[in-house]
């Protein structure tokens, strides 16, 4: 069974597609370009010919043995590029990644939402952090995860992402400039640390907090966030305080950002919370957390 058949992948063929790519990335002096998922290598040639000609490098991770082996034959030590590529044969869900200052990825979509995880994880390493991330998704997804908060499409993934990161479409990619086209349009969407991210106490509250919202995103807030359904011990005083900040309309203290905004946050639906409600909400909920209720 050849490649495609066993993974399912969609090869790049359009060179303009992958130009804009690198020209997004825009690869500079003394980066590390981390690519998921090189394929042919149709991206890596143009990458390695960026990185080469300022000064970079380029760690490409390949899942299949066949198409590793390809790269390494192509663009690794013993090619034409030296030692500008290199290729590691792995999982990249699965390996540890090493430290890189761009990322690019053109994935399979079944992996797109723990890979994106990963790259936002990665990117709040200690230390390390990246500058860009220029990642294909199917298109439906890229429009979901760029979503602002407030908005109809936002979702629960570009949630946490954009809770760190700014994230936007860049260009939509027609199914054309794959082969074999895939049932879908694609897009490409660029990923990058915010400056000043919201100050979040304890991001496994925040989490699961947009996990619950997001599950039930059909209901109002405040009949989402209701004693048992919770899986935090607030005690009483807690309850009080979250009734509270659910009930009142928005203090002043906040960007406010549209009219809707004014509706007192338990009377919202989850995808009309803006992310400041949001980052407040989770952020009132670990106080009480932290005081044992
Ligand atoms: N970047 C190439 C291109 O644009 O033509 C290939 C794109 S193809 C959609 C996805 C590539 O990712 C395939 O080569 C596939 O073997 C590889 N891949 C799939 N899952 C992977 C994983 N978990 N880790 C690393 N590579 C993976």
């Amino acid at each position: 069974m050849g490649y495609r058949k066993r993974m399912g992948q969609h090869f790049l063929r359009d060179p303009r597609v992958a130009d804009r790519q690198v020209a997004l990335a825009d690869v500079k002096e003394g980066d590390v370009v981390l690519e998921i998922g090189g394929g042919r290598g149709f991206l890596t040639e143009r990458l390695a010919a960026a990185a080469e000609r300022v000064g970079a490098r380029v760690v490409v991770i390949e899942k299949d043995p066949g198409l590793a082996g390809m790269l390494k034959d192509r663009y690794g030590y013993h090619s034409g590029y030296g030692s500008v590529v290199e290729v590691i044969e792995g999982d990249a869900l699965e390996i540890g990644w090493p430290s890189f200052s761009l990322l690019v990825a053109n994935i399979p979509y079944v992996i797109s939402s723990p890979l994106t995880m990963k790259v936002v994880e990665a990117g709040q390493r200690k230390g390390g952090g990246f500058r860009r991330a220029v990642v294909m998704y199917q298109l439906e997804f890229a429009r979901r995860l760029a979503a602002p908060p407030g908005t109809r499409e936002v979702s629960r993934l570009g949630i946490k992402v954009q809770s760190t990161h700014s994230v936007r479409l860049a260009f939509r990619v027609p199914r054309g400039a794959f082969s074999p086209p895939p049932k879908v349009d694609s897009a490409v969407v660029v990923i990058e640390p915010l400056e000043n991210p919201p100050i979040i106490e304890d991001r496994e509250v925040f989490s699961t907090l947009a996990d619950l919202l997001f599950s039930r995103r059909r209901k109002k807030v405040a009949n989402i966030l209701r004693p048992g359904a919770i899986p935090w011990p607030l005690g009483e005083e807690g309850w009080m305080r979250l009734r509270e900040v659910l009930g009142t309309p928005r203090e002043r203290t906040w960007r406010t950002t549209t009219d809707a905004d004014e509706k007192p946050m338990g009377e919202k639906r989850p995808e009309r919370l803006t992310m400041e409600e949001m980052v407040y909400l989770a952020n009132t909920i670990t106080s009480f957390l932290k005081n044992g209720g």
